[in-house]
């Protein structure tokens, strides 16, 4: 089966096109696009909570989708970041290893 490679926009970094959550706007939204079908040009996140809680701002949508500024709100962009986080989350395998997060030392408070 043939891999479809794109850059992830927030690490830069490439990876299996059905590892990573594919994002176009429409109408002054921004949406996920989750059958990665939309027409239009599309922007790339893996599907981790490491990358998806790196989204960013508006601006960032804006730059990568080469809209004009201002065409996104703020709080519509936020909303899908963290939809997107909750969908990353609810993902995690219960024993898949990458749920220990724990770094010793970390959030340790003194
Ligand atoms: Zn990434």
């Amino acid at each position: 089966m043939r891999t479809i490679e794109r850059t992830c926009c927030v690490c830069r970094s490439k990876a299996d096109k059905r590892k990573l959550a594919r994002l176009v706007s429409r109408n002054g939204a921004l949406l996920w696009d989750d059958q990665q079908r939309a027409p239009g040009r599309g922007a790339y996140v893996h599907l981790t909570s490491e990358c998806v809680s790196k989204m960013g701002h508006a601006g960032k949508w804006e730059h990568v989708l080469r809209l004009s500024q201002g065409t996104l709100a703020p709080a519509q962009v936020s909303e899908v970041t963290r939809g997107l986080l909750q969908e990353v989350q609810s993902k995690v395998p219960e024993s898949g290893g990458w749920k220990v997060k724990q770094v010793p030392g970390r959030g340790v408070r003194r």
